[in-house]
């Protein structure tokens, strides 16, 4: 392992993992557990399987600090899938309400808008979805209200969650801050994410459903749309990405030997600041996008004064194995995404490099 070639890696995901965890994959590779056999060959009804998925749920609920009346499911289908899942699961023939913050939380709409109603309780858009909303109009009957924790194209961030009525459930895409930084999961309905920035590869997508939305489930959903049978059947009623789920398992053990949530968010703050001060002190040959108090720890988009020089600063980034730094397209310009599995020297290496850059291109 010691010759092969690592680089620094940005990409806004799929994204680094931690070392240790593809280490200790590359050495369960060929025998799993003393099987004979990889994770990928054995039964998703073996025992050495139900080992895997059940700790991995026992570690997010230490975690994350699950309750005891939340369910933790393993699905298919991405982020995606929960765009249109939630609706059908949720909503009944009411109304939902969605927070528009960025390019994420506004496909969330399109796929709820498609089949029901739903309303925009605000929405960012107008100014370049830079923030947060100033004001919400919140229907107090709504199905649930859904947000975006961090837009990962727009690199803003929520500190804390948005308080809907009483009684409405709030629902929230985490899939690019998940387990980042603590929560009080008791103030969700519903918690969803692709694994593939924090928690470990694509394919797996994480739902944490809180019981009384599971019961809402109309009985007419084709089963792999239906909250209650995948949470029933713990996530197994078919073949379920076993080694995606093997993967997030061992991430969910790297988190807890790094000292839990509470001291990945301190490091995850440590490098965000690192990349916002080089930002800020570079005199406006670099600019953020998000205001300053929504800027994302995650992913931080900015722009450099021209787009020949975006292009050469990732050409150079590139050489110095910097890797996927180029943003967005609708934003433009570079993002540096920070996530769990990112070190602090890696976020140093980026701004030395940011400096340099500065020096020979300002
Ligand atoms: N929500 C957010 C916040 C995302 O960052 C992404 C993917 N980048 C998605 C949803 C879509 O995820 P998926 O590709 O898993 O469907």
């Amino acid at each position: 392992m010691s010759d092969t070639k690592r680089v620094f890696n940005f990409n806004p995901g799929p994204a680094i993992l931690p070392l240790e965890v593809l280490q200790q994959a590359q050495a369960e590779m060929l025998d799993f557990k003393g099987t004979g056999m990889s994770v990928m060959e054995i039964s998703h009804r073996s025992k050495e399987f139900e080992g895997v998925i059940q700790t991995a749920e026992a570690d997010l609920r230490e975690l994350l600090g699950i309750p005891a009346n939340y369910k933790v499911m393993f699905l298919q289908g991405g982020a995606h899938l929960q765009f249109a899942m939630i609706p059908m699961n949720l909503r009944a023939s009411g109304s939902a309400d969605y927070i528009v913050t960025g390019t994420w939380s506004k496909t969330a709409v399109k796929e709820a808008q498609k089949l029901g109603a739903t309303r925009i309780a605000a929405s960012t858009e107008s100014e370049g979805f830079k923030g947060f909303p100033e004001k919400l109009d919140l229907d107090p009957k709504a199905a649930y209200l859904h947000f975006t924790s961090n837009e990962t194209i727009h690199g803003v961030e929520y500190f804390s969650e948005p308080t809907p009525p009483a009684g409405v459930p709030l629902v929230c895409d985490a899939s690019s801050d998940f387990i980042s930084h603590p929560i009080d999961v008791s103030k969700y309905a519903l918690i969803y994410g692709g694994a593939q920035k924090n928690a470990g590869p694509s394919g797996v997508t994480i739902v944490i459903a809180r019981d009384d939305m599971i019961a809402r489930t109309p009985a007419n959903l084709p089963v792999m749309l239906d909250y209650k049978i995948m949470a029933e059947s713990g996530s197994l009623h078919n073949t379920p990405p076993c080694f995606a789920i093997y993967i997030v398992g061992l991430v969910f053990q790297w988190a807890k030997k790094q000292g839990g949530l509470t001291a990945i968010e301190k490091t995850n703050r440590a490098k965000a600041d690192l990349v916002y001060k080089a930002i800020d002190e570079s005199g406006g040959f670099y600019r953020g996008h998000a205001k300053p108090e929504a800027r994302s720890r995650m992913n931080i988009p900015f722009r450099l004064p021209s787009e020949e020089l975006e292009e050469t600063f990732t050409k150079e980034a590139k050489k110095n194995d910097l890797i996927g730094l180029k943003g967005h397209r609708s934003v433009g310009g570079m993002r540096a995404s920070l996530y769990n599995a990112m070190t602090v020297d890696g976020a140093q290496a980026l701004v030395n490099f940011m400096k340099e850059f500065q020096k020979k291109n300002g």
